[in-house]
Formats: C-alpha cells, structure tokens, sequence
C-alpha cells in the first residue's frame, strides 16, 4: 500500500522521476528487491488462484508518458531472477492513452499469446485503468490467462472513499510470509 506522502509512495514516484540518476538507481534497486523477494514467496500463490500452474511469459505496463524504456522494464529483464528469463516487452502505448476507464485500446501488440499464460507487473494501482485495459489487450491477444501484480496500490487517506479502507489496511502489520491472497502462512525466504 502506497500512502501519499509516505515512503513507498515516495519511493514509487523517484524511481522514475527524480532528477537525480544515483537516486533513481536507489529506488530502482529497492523496488526491485521488494518485488523479487514477493515474487520468491508468493508467485505460485498468485498463478494457483489463477488456476495455472505457472506463468510462461512476464511483461510490464509501458509508460503512458514516455519513460522508454521503462525502469520497471529493466528491473524485471536484468535485475530480477525470476523473472529475467520470461521477460518480453509485449505492450506499446495505444490510440486512447488519456482516458481513465478501462479500454483495451489504450495499448497494443504485435504479439500472438495464443495460449500463454501471462504475468503482467505495474507500479502503482491508482484507479485500475491502466492495468485492466493492458490486461484486456493481452487476453484479446490470445493469452489463456492474466494475473496482474502491482507494487503500490495508491492511497490518499484524505479522499474520503479510501479513509474506511485505509484505517482497516493499517491495523494489520506487514508481513512477508503472511500470503495477501488468503492469509496463510508461508515458510522462510
Ligand atoms: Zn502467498
């Protein structure tokens, strides 16, 4: 969970946007280890509540902005082990980038994924748009199946629609090895 004007938040926006390349690289290199480490403990939990038994391809949500290439697209083609094998940049920026609903048409690909079964990671969950219509493209592409894996879901405590949500999210403590998807636990690193 990302809070406005907290750390993750924080982290989430400088990764890509500060000025500062030896700032960038930090970020980049926490963030990555945030998401090697979740998918170490949990990427078989996420493929088994898909019904799959693993995910042939990852991919990323490109920049609607024009980050080329995106650091989320290097973390996950270099940095990460897991990942780096089954990385392929499927998805470029499409026709309807502006708007905030979800539209397949925002994105595009060349690729055939008849049958794969695709791993789609993005930064920050804002209000979903982005994510679900980049996750339509792919099905409408022929992927068999998309989990989509965010690292921040985006929070301002001051719009009231989040304040219940955020309160209840904040009386439970963070843990690595408690799985977000049903609470059980899981063995070490
Ligand atoms: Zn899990």
């Amino acid at each position: 969970m990302a809070f406005a004007g907290e750390q993750f938040a924080d982290d989430l926006h400088q990764y890509k946007r500060s000025p500062r390349e030896a700032v960038r690289k930090e970020k980049q290199r926490r963030l990555a280890a945030v998401l090697a480490n979740y998918l170490r403990t949990h990427e078989r939990c996420v493929a088994a509540a898909c019904g799959v038994p693993h995910f042939d391809v990852v991919t990323s949500v490109p920049s609607t902005r024009g980050l080329d290439p995106h650091p989320l697209s290097t973390m996950l083609s270099r940095t990460i082990g897991q990942t780096s094998q089954r990385y392929r940049d499927l998805l470029r920026v499409g026709a309807n980038r502006g708007n905030r609903v979800l539209d397949p048409d925002r994105f595009d690909t060349d690729d055939d994924l008849t049958g794969l079964q695709v791993l789609l990671v993005d930064d920050t969950w804002t209000t979903g748009a982005n994510a679900q219509s980049a996750a339509a493209r792919l099905r409408l592409a022929g992927a068999e199946r998309v989990a989509v894996i965010v690292l921040g879901r985006w929070f301002d405590a001051d719009h009231p629609p989040a304040s219940s949500y955020v309160s209840e999210a904040r009386s439970e403590l963070f843990d690595w090895l408690t799985c977000c998807l049903d609470r059980s636990p899981h063995g070490g690193f």
